[in-house]
This record gives structure tokens, sequence and C-alpha cells, in this order.
């Protein structure tokens, strides 16, 4: 993809501190961090989101962020993780080529990502477990 930034990140034609790099991916730090240490972890091809992701590399990209989060506790001395992926603009998602965002949290900040609980109906819990059912 030409206008694509994390493209031209992933491929090294613009510059990004980056904590890990192999053929398929790079890892870099986060421009606007939620946290100090706040990592994306980007396919070098160009992949929307999690819909458009092959299987492979959607697994690729987990065992990567599993293989990282020892090393990031070590080196930022944090004291747990969110992993969070968007996927589409109503889910907040502003560069559209999939990222998996690496966001370390500590214990005296509490949770750098925070959402109010709402509440799940009974018609609900039986009404989407059937549908989803019907679609996979
Ligand atoms: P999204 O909202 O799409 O899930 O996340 C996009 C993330 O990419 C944001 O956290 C934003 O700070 C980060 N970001 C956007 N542009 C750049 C950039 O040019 N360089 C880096 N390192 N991060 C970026
Ligand atoms: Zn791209």
């Amino acid at each position: 993809m030409d206008n694509c930034i994390f493209c031209k990140i992933a491929g090294g034609e613009i510059p990004a501190a980056t904590l890990y790099e192999d053929d398929e991916f790079r890892v870099i730090l986060d421009a606007g961090p939620a946290s100090r240490g706040h990592a994306l972890i980007l396919p070098k091809a160009h992949y929307t989101d999690l819909f458009e992701l092959p299987e492979d590399l959607a697994a690729k990209a987990v065992k990567l962020a599993k293989r990282l989060l020892p090393a990031m506790k070590k080196a930022l001395n944090c004291d747990g993780f969110h992993l969070v992926q968007n996927n589409g603009t109503a889910a907040g998602q502003t560069v559209p080529h999939y990222h998996l965002h690496i966001i370390p949290c500590y214990a005296d900040k509490g949770p750098a990502a925070v959402w109010t609980p709402g509440e799940c109906t009974d018609e609900d819990r039986e009404l989407i477990p059937k549908l989803v059912k019907e679609n996979l």
C-alpha cells in the first residue's frame, strides 16, 4: 500500500524505535503511548484489520506478543499488560494497517485502558450465543 504509514514504518522506509524485527513483523514504540513502553506489533505486509489478516499471521502475532511480554516486563519493570487490537473506526482504529497494541500497566497507575461495565440482559444471554453460532 503506497500511502500507508505503517507499511512505510514496517518496511523501514520511515524510521521508528524498533524493539524487534524479522521477515514478517516489526515491533515499534507507539508515538502516542498510553503508558511507558506501549508497543505495536506490525506485520510487514498490508492487511487492514483482523478480518483481512491471514490466520497464520494472526497466530504469529500473538506468539510474538507472548515472547515479548517477559522481555518487556523485565525491561520496563511493569506489573501487567493489556493486549488491544482495534478493528474499524467504530472501535477507534485510526491506522488502517493491522496492529496489535502491547500496553504495559503499572500498579501505581492502574489499568491504562478501562471501560464502564454495562449489563448483559437475559434476552441477550439467550439470543447472542445463538446468533453467533449460526454464523460461525
Ligand atoms: P489504533 O487507534 O489504530 O488502534 O492505533 C494506532 C496507534 O498508532 C495509536 O496508538 C498512535 O499513537 C500510533 N501511531 C500513529 N501514527 C504513528 C506513527 O507514525 N508512528 C508511531 N510509532 N506510532 C503511530
Ligand atoms: Zn499498510
